[in-house]
């Protein structure tokens, strides 16, 4: 069934559906591209899936392409990714030379002709360069900007500097060096999609099975790509501390990305410390990538965790919020926009384990606290990070630079 506005009015309401009908209304047949770098995996695939239908719902000739690259290409650009969040690179001719071809690449057999562009993240960020520029140009950048290693910085910059507007998810991100006018919006969940959407017991339990997970115990789940900056090291040391006081069982679900390459790497490792330290089917590792999967996990935890070093957003943690379950997370990024600490959740420090042992712990003792956090996570959610209010708030960005 393809989605269409209306579908979300029993959620969200009539107003917004009004304003958004109000103010599509002045892109009737223009033209916007949204360019990004892979189809499914992590957030912005996640977005763009359901935000990208829906502009054309509306009445807005919306198109999605994917930035197409060598191996070495995505190795470096995982690797710009960690240098932006504060990790160190170096950044040599050849991995700026590599950058630079994909782009000229791509441009070789990519028209854009659209009547405004929007670019997600920096894999795709200097196609700006290879392109007449034509239209307003957005860079919609989803990590966390707030300490990004200077060189890399200084670098990437030369391309910010020709776009219109840069879009981020949070105010810490801003960015004072930068001259370029910075818009905050924080991203959305689509609350209809296969991931997010109502399903029954009989259908939880089906996949349960057909996934090998008991429910004999109550469940931890933290639902995250691996890499380093979501720490599942990190939770399953919390979850040995865990289980010395409440018996329970830990679900890892985690899928790749094709636009990261340290995943495989990351698997490895936590496989590894799994096989070291638990037995019993006390920790179970899921790779597939299935939304309805995501979404019986997610329905089927007691507590679910996000121990992210950083985070740019974290709609794992909007998905789980959504879905009425108490979060432990950490105290960062884009996570601290969501919880309000010991009212929708709990926010601790991503380094004391300790912490966060005793807070999931202090959930699976008091079930009705772990049902009250739910709720009010859920109603923030529902004012604040639905897919209709990001919508809105695109059509609102675009009317001032389109001047539509
Ligand atoms: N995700 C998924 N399967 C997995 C792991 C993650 O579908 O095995 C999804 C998750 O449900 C969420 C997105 O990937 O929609 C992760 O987005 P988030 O903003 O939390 O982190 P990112 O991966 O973008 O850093």
């Amino acid at each position: 069934m393809r989605l269409s506005l209306d579908h979300y009015r029993k959620i969200v309401g009539d107003t917004i559906i009004s304003d958004i009908y109000k103010q599509a209304s002045g892109f009737y047949k223009r033209k916007i591209l949204h360019i990004n770098s892979t189809f499914y995996g992590g957030g912005v695939a996640e977005i763009l899936s359901a935000l990208v239908p829906l502009m054309n719902d509306v009445g807005i000739a919306a198109d999605w392409r994917m930035l197409r690259g060598s191996p070495d290409f995505f190795n470096m650009t995982k690797k710009f990714h960690n240098a932006l969040q504060g990790g160190p690179i170096n950044l040599t001719d050849m991995k700026r030379r590599v950058y630079i071809q994909t782009m000229i690449d791509f441009a070789s057999y990519c028209q854009i002709d659209q009547d405004c562009v929007i670019i997600h993240d920096p894999q795709p960020l200097p196609l700006i360069k290879f392109y007449t520029k034509t239209q307003p140009w957005i860079w919609r950048i989803h990590i966390d900007l707030s300490s990004p290693n200077e060189e890399l910085w200084d670098f990437l910059k030369e391309f910010i500097l020709k776009y219109d507007n840069v879009i981020l998810s949070s105010k810490e991100y801003r960015r004072k060096d930068l001259p370029v006018e910075q818009r905050i919006i924080p991203p959305a969940i689509d609350p209809l999609s296969v991931k997010n959407k109502d399903i029954n017991g009989k259908t939880i339990l089906k996949y349960l099975k057909k996934f090998n997970i008991p429910t004999d115990k109550p469940i931890i789940s933290q639902v995250s790509r691996f890499d380093k900056w979501k720490d599942p090291v990190g939770v399953i040391e919390t979850f040995k501390m865990v289980k010395e006081k409440v018996d329970c069982r830990l679900v890892l679900c985690g899928s790749s990305a094709i636009d990261d390459p340290e995943s495989h790497q990351m698997f490895t490792r936590v496989k590894r410390r799994i096989n070291n330290f638990i037995r019993n089917n006390d920790v179970i590792l899921i790779t597939s990538d299935n939304n309805i999967l995501v979404n019986v996990i997610q329905r089927s935890s007691a507590v679910i965790v996000q121990k992210s070093i950083r985070e740019g957003f974290g709609l794992s943690v909007t998905e789980a919020l959504w879905k009425k379950k108490p979060v432990v997370a950490s105290d960062v990024g884009g996570i601290r926009l969501q919880i309000k600490d010991g009212e929708s959740g709990f926010l601790v420090d991503p380094q004391d384990n300790n912490k966060f042992a005793e807070r999931i712990g202090a959930i699976l003792k008091d079930p009705k606290l772990g049902e009250s956090l739910g709720e009010r996570g859920h109603d923030f959610v529902k004012k604040n990070f639905l897919i209709t209010r990001l919508l809105l708030d695109y059509l609102n960005l675009l009317k001032e630079i389109m001047r539509a």
